[in-house]
């Protein structure tokens, strides 16, 4: 094969592509991964990035699988077991301990999932990561596209795979349309110091005007997610760090421990948009470029993952049977297995959006009455730290534990 001909391209090489190319590790598809922009190097030492997730623990266990968890777990990451949700009429707590289970999921630097993956691409002879590289044209023809680069070079891809984030350039060069809408919210992402270590627990409550988050992170250091009205955070992102550690004071209860310091700040329009297909001959899309979620519950680079996860394993078996991996079929049965688990947990998260910033007293009186219930029947509470886990619906192999090579 020639050296710039390709099997499969992954565009971007975020969390998400960069798990496809892992994914497809030791197999025997030749893969090249293309990103802009190496992340910046990691020390202990440095203050903990604005940009954190919680991962599942089946985002675990992939990450386990392509071999890249152990360079999370070697850089910084925080688990926690518990994740309390309060509203006017007491609260619910969710312990993994419930269901048998030493974590419910860990918040993990987004840089440091993405280094770990980035890493552990370099042991794979089968794949090239092309990085900074910046793709200048992109010709898209079923079974045989061509990318130009800005540095000149030219490489042709059997299968392309739109790894490129909510604004993919590949879905929208190769016409695939999506549905979207615009929440009316931003979420304001704030990195503070705390008295004390916030241990083994996340908290969400709901107020009338967005929900309002607390990540644990490693040490006396926490993540607060506030989502408001693009007015409110637009105001609160002018006032100062002193000014806002007293407004910060004021809103969030006593019981989170009190908030020493503001250390930085950064604002996120809040968006939901879903491709309407995944796929086309030659070409699919995976993580943010298929589909962005409302991170209420974080789960937007867990499906992602999933994605990458379960097209691995449709490429792999596709190659197994002697089938071509740009074939329209092919990549069907990747779109059947993750188009309609992604929509459901939207919809979810949608429902959930609007059930708690709804005050109609009988909205109001109905989500009282499920938390209560979810407090009190613990099959319900415990099928829901399983959904949020990442370990209850259709789950690729790779999810579960099992090989795909
Ligand atoms: C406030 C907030 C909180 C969130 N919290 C959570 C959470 O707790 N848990 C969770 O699961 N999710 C969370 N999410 C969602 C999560 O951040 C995204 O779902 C995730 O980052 C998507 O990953 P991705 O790899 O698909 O896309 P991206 O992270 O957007 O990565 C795309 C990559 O492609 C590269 N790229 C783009 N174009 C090109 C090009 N032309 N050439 C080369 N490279 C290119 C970019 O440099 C980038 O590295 C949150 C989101 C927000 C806004």
């Amino acid at each position: 094969m020639n050296k710039n001909q390709y099997d499969v391209v992954v565009v971007g090489g975020g969390m998400v592509g960069a798990a496809v190319g892992c994914s497809l590790g030791g197999s025997q598809l030749k893969v090249a991964v293309i990103e802009r922009q190496m992340p910046e190097n990691f020390s202990v030492e440095q203050a903990h990035d604005l940009r954190v997730s919680a991962l599942s623990i089946a985002s675990r266990r992939i990450l386990e699988m392509v071999g890249a968890w152990e360079g999370v777990i070697s850089r910084r990451f925080c688990p926690y077991k518990r994740m309390r949700v309060w509203e006017t009429k007491g609260d619910t707590e969710f312990n993994s301990d419930n269901i048998n289970r030493d974590e419910l999921g860990y918040i993990v630097e987004n840089r440091v999932t993405q280094m770990a993956l980035l890493e552990r691409l370099k042991d794979f002879t089968n794949v090239d990561l092309l990085c900074p590289t910046n793709i200048k044209t992109i010709n898209y023809v079923a079974g045989n596209s061509e990318l130009e680069m800005d540095d000149g070079r030219v490489i042709n891809a059997k299968l392309l795979v739109a790894a490129d984030g909510g604004q993919s350039r590949v879905r929208q060069t190769v016409g695939l349309g999506v549905t979207s809408w615009d929440y009316q919210q931003h979420a304001m992402v704030i990195y503070i110091e705390t008295d004390y270590g916030q241990q083994d627990i996340t908290w969400q409550r709901f107020v009338p005007s967005g929900p309002q988050a607390f990540l644990p992170l490693t040490g006396n250091y926490g993540s607060i997610v506030w989502y408001n009205s693009p007015d409110e955070v637009n105001r609160l992102k002018k006032i100062s760090h002193a000014a806002l550690l007293t407004e910060l004071t004021d809103t969030f209860p006593d019981c989170l421990g009190k908030v020493k310091r503001v250390i930085a700040t950064a604002s996120f329009p809040l968006k939901r948009q879903h491709a309407q297909n995944y796929v086309k001959s030659g070409v699919v899309l995976v993580g943010d470029a298929a589909h962005m979620i409302n991170p209420l519950a974080g789960q937007g680079v867990n499906i992602g993952l999933l994605d990458a996860a379960a097209l691995a394993q449709v490429l792999i078996e596709a190659v197994k049977r002697g089938q071509d991996i740009a074939n329209l079929a092919v990549l069907q049965k990747y779109e059947k297995m993750r188009r309609n688990e992604n929509l459901k947990m939207m919809t979810i998260m949608d429902a959930f959006y609007r059930i708690f910033s709804n005050q109609l007293l009988p909205i109001k009186f109905l989500r009282n009455l499920g938390l209560g219930l979810a407090e009190r029947v613990t099959p319900a509470k415990n099928l829901i730290m399983r959904y949020a886990m990442g370990l209850e619906g259709n789950l690729p192999k790779l999810a579960k534990g099992e090989p795909i090579l």
